[in-house]
């Protein structure tokens, strides 16, 4: 199986322009193995079938490097909002292992699983933290604090944004990993970005690598600090999405 799994993710890699050495591809490995054997007692992802998690899980995580160049030169300081079974941060984590990333998730099953899977693949520079985004984003060893905040299948892009912009620093990025009617998103939540102090600066929409599923990163600069009137309190961005 490791064999079979060793392969198959090479080709991706391959696709993505990621050379690896053998011992990453193992701690990918260990991880996959770990997610099956937690899933069977909780609800942590509906793709679990060794093939998908490579495209659907990993390589999706990583599809990053599409948007941001300079990752394995820059010791970035990373949040990855709603993070659930740790994408993309974990598998970023693995790649670029000198990114100080933070995972935070609302619940907190998920937080303890993603500890398992810190301490079993030995990383550092790496912390899971339980809160919903926000309230952590309105906590001062949270807010502005980051150079990047990604986010992947969180919530729409007007809520999302009230949950990631405040924690990144100004001239650092939100990035939103979305997939569908990206437009259609980005024209309904443009207020919202300029409200948080954000500004839409590019958008890059490609195939996943081996798959006809379309991906769109989006890129949010943020460009002045954000009101304090943001984020709301916890509930009302998703029930009221700032227009
Ligand atoms: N990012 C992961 C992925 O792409 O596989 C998980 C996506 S899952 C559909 C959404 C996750 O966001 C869940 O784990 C949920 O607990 C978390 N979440 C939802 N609302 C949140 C909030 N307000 N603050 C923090 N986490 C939240």
């Amino acid at each position: 199986m490791r064999e079979i799994f060793k392969k198959q993710f090479q080709e991706e890699l391959d696709l993505l322009e990621i050379k690896l050495e053998d011992n990453q591809i193992d701690q990918f490995y260990d991880y996959f193995e770990i997610l099956v054997e937690w899933n069977k007692v909780m609800n942590l992802t509906t793709i679990i079938e060794m093939e998908e998690v490579i495209t659907k899980h990993f390589a999706d995580s990583l599809s990053l490097v599409k948007a941001v160049k300079d990752l394995s030169e820059k010791e970035y300081k990373i949040i990855d909002v709603g993070t659930g079974a740790g994408f993309p941060g974990i598998p970023l984590k693995i790649v670029f292992p000198q990114l100080n990333i933070t995972l935070m998730d609302s619940l907190n099953k998920k937080v303890k699983f993603l500890n398992e899977v810190i301490d079993k693949l030995g990383l550092d520079g790496i912390q899971a933290i339980h809160g919903r985004a926000e309230d952590m984003g309105r906590d001062v060893k949270y807010r502005g604090q980051y150079d990047l905040c990604l986010s992947r299948a969180v919530a729409n892009l007007s809520t999302l944004s009230e949950y990631c912009v405040p924690f990144v620093k100004v001239g650092g990025s939100f990035i939103p990993y979305k997939s569908g009617k990206i437009e259609e998103e980005l024209g309904a939540a443009k207020h919202a970005v300029f409200l948080l102090g954000g500004k839409v600066e590019g958008l890059e929409t490609f195939l996943l690598p081996g798959t006809d599923a379309e991906r769109s990163l989006v890129l949010i600069r943020k460009n002045s600090e954000t009101s304090g009137k943001y984020p709301r309190k916890a509930g009302l961005p998703s029930k009221e999405p700032l227009k």
